[in-house]
């Protein structure tokens, strides 16, 4: 397997952070990264102990839900509530940020925020990160990074693609197969 980089690595700790996600409208990881150490993580998710989204339905007012505590204002809570600065540290985070947590992660010292997927890219919090100097750097996530079974399931593909092609499958109708195939692993 190939060297995963630091961007994608802390990218995949921000991806799996939202497979925590107890909201079921948004899945959102963020990790807090200084000096290439993982300081704090969090994903968008009630207050401990509370009701959780997925059970409850969500609680929506003006189209939002309101229940969650977003991804990026947990990982730098749970810097607050241990004691980490977070002063020029950097922020992964799955999606970009909205307008109250790029506000805080302004007022916290983050000096830069990568972010996975474009997401409403609220233009006045872009402003403000411009103003306030912090590089805003998209970095999308390779799933295939951390893809432990990549190999084997190319292997799988190919032999019943093989397969289908000795059975009679014409190569036309084994093109899209093929072409997605390449897509997913990327050869
Ligand atoms: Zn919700
Ligand atoms: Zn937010």
């Amino acid at each position: 397997m190939e060297r995963i980089t630091w961007d994608q690595f802390f990218l995949a700790q921000s991806h799996l952070l939202a497979l925590r996600s107890t909201c079921t409208r948004l899945a959102v990881g963020a990790t807090i990264v200084r000096d290439r150490r993982i300081m704090a993580g969090g994903y968008n998710g009630s207050i401990s102990g509370g009701d959780h989204c997925i059970d409850q339905g969500c609680y929506v007012v003006d189209n939002h839900c309101v229940r969650t505590i977003h991804a990026e204002m947990n990982a730098l809570l749970q810097c607050a509530k241990y004691g980490v600065p977070v002063k020029d540290a950097d922020l992964y985070v799955t999606h970009f940020p909205c307008l109250p947590c790029t506000k805080s992660i302004i007022q916290a010292g983050i000096s830069r925020l990568y972010y996975a997927e474009d997401y409403k890219n609220n233009s006045y919090a872009l402003e403000l990160l411009e103003q306030a100097d912090i590089e805003v750097i998209h970095v999308p996530f390779d799933e295939r990074k951390i893809d432990f079974l990549s190999d084997e399931k190319l292997e799988l593909y190919m032999e019943l693609i093989t397969k289908l092609r000795e059975k009679g499958a014409s190569l036309e109708e084994l093109a899209p197969y093929e072409m997605k195939v390449a897509e997913l692993f990327g050869r």
